[in-house]
């Protein structure tokens, strides 16, 4: 008999960490989270009941514990949010890097697979557009998001590093803009912050005049992509690199329309300021992942949105 396979989560606590967590205690592995709560919350797991789930309060900076075994690393960990970008830059660099090489380094102790949440973001502010993996990005390596970007492009190029020397099977993903249940209402991101208000009857604060385009995806829909690369073989999807996210292109002035559109509210739409390097345009070419692996996804804006308002109006 094979015994139970043992998936280590950092950012367990998170939003798409507790989605993942759910997914694989279905799929009947044994799941231990990492977490330091900082942007997670032990709320987010207070659902899970299985006698193969464990959770540990750690940070990722540090040194992981012994396991017994393990078989798969899911390096979730990072804040994630812009608005957290100035307040905690120094956590989040070291997060990305420090956090990443010890995440490496556990799955090179126990053989197993290591997968990476590297994120759109490595695109920067893109000049072509929809954004490809080939693509290296426009990123100001000294600007307000660098923190956060440059520390996932190092996370990345640290990835490949460890494969080339130690043959650590490490496999990418770049998740662009993901939502769902259990996001945090002041996480700062632009649904949980347009659904927040909607649902106290403030205002909508859309940055800048709202031409910006983003592409939504909804979390089941990307977490049974990060669980496709995986699952994937190795000549499939050993050591490479995939976008993950919703094609559905938007601007964010039609958001805040849509936010309108399902939630019961007075609320309006206001404008402040843009913040600096807001990128213009994303959108995910993810032609390499429905090529590769059985994987689209196919959750719709408003279908998605309807299902987020229900969830953040339950927890109110
Ligand atoms: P989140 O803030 O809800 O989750 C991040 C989790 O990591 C939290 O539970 C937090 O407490 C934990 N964490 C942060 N730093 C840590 C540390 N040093 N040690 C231990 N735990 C730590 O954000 P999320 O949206 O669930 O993002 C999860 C991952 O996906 C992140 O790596 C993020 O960069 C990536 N990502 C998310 C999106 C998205 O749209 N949601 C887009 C691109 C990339
Ligand atoms: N945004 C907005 N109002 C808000 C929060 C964000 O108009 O209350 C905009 C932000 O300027 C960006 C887009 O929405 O253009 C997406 O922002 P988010 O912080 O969710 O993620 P990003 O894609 O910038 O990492």
């Amino acid at each position: 008999m094979t015994e139970t396979p043992h998936a280590v989560v950092t950012g367990g606590a998170g939003f798409l960490g507790s989605h993942l967590v759910d997914s694989l205690l279905a799929d009947g592995y044994r799941v231990t989270t990492l977490d330091n709560y900082g942007s997670g919350r032990p709320a987010n797991l207070a659902h899970v009941e299985s006698e193969r789930f464990e959770s540990r309060e750690h940070d990722v900076r540090d040194e992981f514990p012994d396991f017994d075994r393990v078989d798969e690393v899911y390096h979730m960990a990072s804040r994630a949010s812009p608005d957290d970008f100035a307040s905690h830059a120094v956590e989040i660099a070291l997060t990305n890097s420090e956090g990443t090489r010890n995440a490496i380094e556990c799955a090179l102790a126990h053989d197993a697979t290591l997968l990476l949440a590297s994120t759109s973001e490595v695109y920067g502010d893109p000049e072509v557009h929809p954004q490809h993996e080939e693509y290296n990005g426009n990123v100001n390596v000294r600007g307000p998001r660098a923190p956060y970007d440059e520390s996932k492009r190092f996370g990345e190029a640290l990835a490949v590093a460890y494969d080339q020397q130690y043959d650590v099977e490490v496999r990418t993903v770049r998740i662009f803009n993901t939502y769902g249940p259990r996001m945090r209402p002041d996480d700062g991101r632009v649904i949980p912050n347009f659904l927040s208000q909607a649902l106290r009857g403030d205002d909508l604060t859309v940055y800048g005049d709202g031409t910006q385009t983003r592409s939504f995806c909804y979390v089941d829909d990307l977490i049974a992509g990060i669980r496709a690369v995986v699952a994937a073989d190795r000549d499939v999807a050993g050591g490479d690199v995939f976008n993950l996210g919703n094609t559905e292109e938007g601007t964010i002035l039609e958001l805040a329309k849509a936010v309108l559109d399902v939630v019961d509210t007075e609320s309006e739409i206001t404008h402040e300021p843009l913040p600096q390097d807001d990128p213009e345009v994303r959108r995910p070419d993810i032609s390499k992942a429905t090529g590769a692996l059985e994987w689209e996804p196919s959750v719709g804006l408003a279908d998605g949105l309807e299902r987020t308002v229900a969830a953040f109006e339950e927890s109110e």
